[in-house]
């Protein structure tokens, strides 16, 4: 028989693998999932941009979203991620259309959507909800917080090892695409640097890293290498606290 068209999306209709939302109770979560559409997230999708107010707000089920802060003068730097244990455009959880942040998908993935609107109306009749979006919107910006600290304070070195261990823990694989110039924005070095930081962990084989991929050789040598953020912000984010 032939497969509908949109089989895939049906199919993943029936799944929610977001441990945010996971978590509510089954009331709370029929609820919100009422409003709930699956969407695809394909790679370098731009899900926001500062100074627009935003529509929707995604809670991914797989994949991550590099949350980034743009200057004037075309710099950029990335302040945090989101995977299956969150919520991007965060600020909404407390009724705010607006974030500096720019987001773009980092590791393709899927996503389940709902419009501002509805979210608000949802968190004014449920307290379970917007205790636990509020939550993970006050985590989130402690996150943002801790990485903005990171870039101004640790080696290269010390921030793509904790930057691999992120997306890992997000995406459960030890393979992250990264172009040089994604690098090099997430360093904050120019590219001759990326390359030299990465052949440093490739030395001592913590990575293996191709051009526009880096995989994971052995995680134990990469956790030696990065800061004390990766343990900071995995508390926050996977709430072991
Ligand atoms: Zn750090």
């Amino acid at each position: 028989m032939a497969r509908p068209e949109n089989s895939a999306v049906i199919e993943n209709h029936n799944g929610i693998s977001n441990k945010l939302l996971l978590s509510l109770s089954k009331p709370a979560l029929d609820l919100i999932r009422s409003q709930l559409e699956y969407t695809e997230l394909p790679l370098g999708l731009t899900l926001r941009r500062p100074g627009r107010l935003y529509e929707r707000t995604y809670f991914p089920n797989a994949g991550v979203v590099s949350l980034i802060v743009n200057t004037q003068d075309g710099e950029s730097a990335e302040v945090g991620v989101v995977g299956n244990e969150g919520m991007t455009n965060a600020s909404s959880a407390v009724g705010l259309r607006q974030s500096p942040l720019t987001e773009i998908v980092q590791h393709v993935g899927s996503a389940w959507g709902i419009g501002f609107s509805p979210l608000q109306q949802i968190l004014d009749k449920n307290p379970e909800i917007q205790r636990a979006l509020s939550q993970y919107a006050m985590f989130q910006s402690m996150h943002i917080a801790q990485i903005a600290g990171c870039n101004r304070l640790h080696s290269a070195e010390a921030r793509l090892s904790r930057w691999l261990l992120m997306v890992s823990d997000r995406t459960g694989s030890n393979s992250a695409a990264a172009t040089q110039d994604f690098l090099s924005t997430l360093l904050g070095v120019a590219r001759p640097s990326v390359s030299r930081v990465a052949r440093g962990l490739q030395r001592i084989g913590a990575i293996r890293y191709a051009r526009g991929r880096i995989d994971i050789a052995n995680r134990k040598k990469l956790e030696a290498k990065t800061c004390e953020c990766y343990q900071i912000v995995s508390r926050l984010d996977f709430k072991e606290h």
